[in-house]
């Protein structure tokens, strides 16, 4: 239906308000798509509104009340391989309103698309969680409920080339209320296994050592990843520093009685921090089921992120390489999972009281190929195609939609806005880098038009 090979799933629905000819209109429900040249709207709405429409093979008119001068035309004829298609040339209100609504939650558009998609997209949740977060976030779905999705079932029964800590915990029902966010954290650590059929020219991985840390209010999860484990005591402390200033004081951590845990109490009580009230309470490590939690969390975003690097076709020996990006990913993605906490339900970010993430809108699938535009202006000709990147995460701390993208060439990670994405993944099938610039064949998206 849309000729250039427009990824309709990211189609959105809302108000057009504009100028038509001389005349201010507002035109409600318009399917607007990033990539198309056209916005569609609903003549059966029209209709049932009371429009009237007439035409002939040069235009449609649309009459509201019988009063000629309430008329709509549609005068542009575009012809498409099928037969013509009837436009108008509206000039919106605010020019970037059509293009910038993507980032935009509050302004009346809803994005549809079907659960499959935002399971993807979402770094494979179970399609409750999603239909949940869907609704919460201003997500339209389409009917029909999730297909098997391969992904998840190879990530769950394959061990293969992953961190290598994370066992099969019985979860025990821990009777531990809490009331309040940080009132008890949960903090724990594993390490990424470097595979041993990794290429010996392949680099090691700088920081295999994952700290998650779990809040047992809203279940809300922060991944970081260290060189070495007594690296993250500091920024651990900082973390805990940040949220008593933002009026969110730890007051319990539970984790177990390994050596960067009891110096990470040694450091909270030092005069640098004074945080000596946070009480520890240290489970032998030899348990893991005392606590459970974030045993847990880490057992949730680890078959994630599992799920996201099998998606995306990573070859085996390179996992390793990608896990910590997939990791990461996994984590913020949970921030939109939505719980009950003081009667409310709500995603977990929004409870602590934060924006959703303007990336909700933009969401894509974990290792999706784009064309990064390099800028460069002395060699613009030269750079026009840019570079074929590797979608890697959102970025943080930048407005708009700012993706990590992962060159393969240079093992860099840029981070970029200017993105034409390839509807497709990085890799290929077959585990290769796959650097074709164009698009495929529009079969998929007419299909997902219907
Ligand atoms: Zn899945």
């Amino acid at each position: 239906m849309l000729g250039n090979g427009a990824n309709v799933q990211t189609a959105m629905v809302g108000d057009l308000v504009g100028t038509l000819g001389s005349r201010k209109i507002k035109i409600s429900d318009v399917s607007y798509c990033p990539t198309a040249k056209f916005n569609l709207f609903s003549l059966s709405l029209m209709l049932k509104k009371g429009w009237v429409m007439k035409g002939n093979e040069k235009e449609i008119i649309l009459i509201k009340d019988n009063n000629p001068k309430k008329n709509m035309k549609f005068d542009v004829v575009v012809k498409t391989a099928r037969g013509v298609l009837f436009c108008t040339r509206i000039v919106p209100n605010v020019i970037e309103e059509m293009s910038a609504v993507s980032s935009d939650v509050n302004e009346g558009w809803t994005k549809i698309m079907n659960v499959g998609t935002l399971h993807e997209q979402l770094g494979h949740m179970n399609e409750q969680t999603c239909r949940k977060i869907a609704k919460q976030v201003g997500i339209q779905l389409t009917k029909g409920s999730l297909k098997p999705c391969e992904a998840c079932a190879i990530a769950k029964s394959r061990q293969k080339n992953l961190p290598n800590k994370l066992k099969k915990v019985t979860i025990k029902d821990d009777t531990a209320k809490v009331d309040e966010i940080n009132e008890m954290i949960s903090i724990d650590l594993a390490k990424i296994g470097t595979p041993s059929n990794k290429n010996a020219s392949d680099p090691e991985i700088r920081n295999p050592n994952w700290t998650m840390i779990h809040d047992r209010a809203t279940g809300r999860k922060f991944s970081d990843f260290y060189q070495n484990k007594n690296m993250m005591i500091e920024p651990t402390c900082e973390k805990i520093q940040v949220w008593k200033d933002e009026g969110k004081p730890v007051k319990r951590i539970r984790c177990d009685n390994a050596g960067e845990n009891k110096k990470l109490e040694e450091r909270l009580k030092s005069v640098d921090w004074k945080l000596g009230d946070i009480k520890f309470e240290y489970t032998a490590s030899y348990t893991p089921q005392q606590n459970s939690r974030v045993e847990k969390g880490f057992e949730t975003i680890f078959n994630r992120g599992r799920a996201m690097l099998v998606a995306a076709n990573i070859p085996e020996n390179r996992r390793y390489l990608f896990a910590k990006e997939a990791f990461e990913t996994a984590t913020k993605l949970d921030d939109l999972t939505v719980v009950e906490f003081k009667g409310k339900e709500k995603c977990r970010i929004q409870h602590w009281g934060e924006e959703l993430p303007s990336y909700v809108h933009s969401m894509i699938p974990w290792g999706w190929a784009g064309v990064v535009k390099t800028k460069r202006s002395m060699s613009a000709k030269l750079n026009d195609r840019g570079t074929v990147m590797m979608m890697v995460g959102y970025a943080d701390n930048h407005t708009g939609d700012c993706y990590r993208m992962y060159n393969d060439a240079t093992r860099r990670v840029h981070i970029s806005r200017d993105i034409r994405w390839l509807d497709r993944m990085f890799f290929s099938k077959e585990g290769d880098v796959n650097l074709e610039s164009t698009r495929k064949s529009t079969a998929r998206q007419s299909k997902q038009m219907q």
